[in-house]
């Protein structure tokens, strides 16, 4: 069994608002009958209960949306099965982890991205999606960082990644190498660090990014439980025909099947 969550919140992105409206593209590509629930690695998702959605969480001017979303996740944790969350933009990852964090004294975040997200401040917002990395390793909410496909490295970032021990494999550099990982593991999947050939529906495509393949080989290739995954960033206003929300959708699928063993083999 696998809990989804939406997290329609885009208040931080930098440049583009609009991911908040996410969720809902994404959940309507999982539901259509034009694709299939059946993950490749045999996992039926559409088995009676073998996903539970908790729905969107409600955001309200008078409750911080830092604490609407850690305690949405934490009350959704709580029934004891991994997560999948639906962004939103990348801000979001903070207080999912915060939440998470609580689960898993040990805890590994794998993160695909064209960014590496450390910004200490962006535009003087420490809240900023180009910042919940550093938020994250600064109250110590994950023992390792590892992030794929980073093609945006800039000398302070570089600052970040040796100040937070940030174990990067950047886009130039990834050819599949195993992670290595240990205990549980967190995904944050931001869209962007697919190449936009493949997810064009994104604030900031960046070219000489990831195949859905080589993602889809990443999710695959982890051998250690998965407790928590986020897929972010995807924004529908730049999405008219669906084809960001397919992959998306997919992805979800595929982090879901990795979460359960196979049973149909
Ligand atoms: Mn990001
Ligand atoms: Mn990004």
């Amino acid at each position: 069994m696998i809990s989804l969550l939406g997290l329609p919140h885009d208040d931080y992105s930098s440049h583009l608002k609009g991911s908040a409206a996410a969720p809902g593209s994404i959940r309507a590509v999982l539901w259509s009958d034009a694709y299939g629930l059946v993950t490749e690695t045999r996992v039926d998702l559409g088995a009676p209960g073998a996903l539970v959605d908790h729905g969107d969480v409600v955001f309200s001017a008078d409750v911080d949306p830092w604490t609407a979303i850690e305690t949405a996740v934490d009350t959704a944790l709580a029934a004891g099965h991994p997560l999948i969350s639906l962004g939103g933009d990348h801000a979001v990852t903070h207080p999912i982890l915060r939440a998470v964090r609580k689960h898993h004294p040990r805890l590994t975040i794998v993160h695909i991205d064209a960014h590496s997200d450390l910004y200490d401040v962006y535009q003087d917002n420490p809240r900023s999606h180009a910042c919940p990395f550093a938020r994250i390793m600064e109250e110590g909410l994950a023992d390792r960082l590892i992030q794929i496909g980073i093609r945006c490295v800039n000398p302070h970032h570089d600052a970040q990644i040796a100040r937070f021990g940030v174990e990067v494999f950047e886009a130039r550099a990834w050819r599949g190498q195993p992670l290595n990982l240990e205990g549980p593991v967190y995904l944050s999947v931001d869209l962007d660090g697919l190449d936009p050939a493949f997810a064009p529906a994104v604030a900031h495509p960046e070219p000489g990014g990831l195949s859905t393949r080589q993602v889809i080989d990443i999710i695959q290739a982890i051998d250690q439980p998965i407790v928590g995954a986020d897929i972010v960033e995807l924004n529908p206003s730049l999405d008219p025909h669906g084809a960001t929300a397919v992959v998306a959708a997919k992805l979800l699928k595929e982090i879901a099947g990795a979460m359960i063993p196979p049973t149909l083999f």
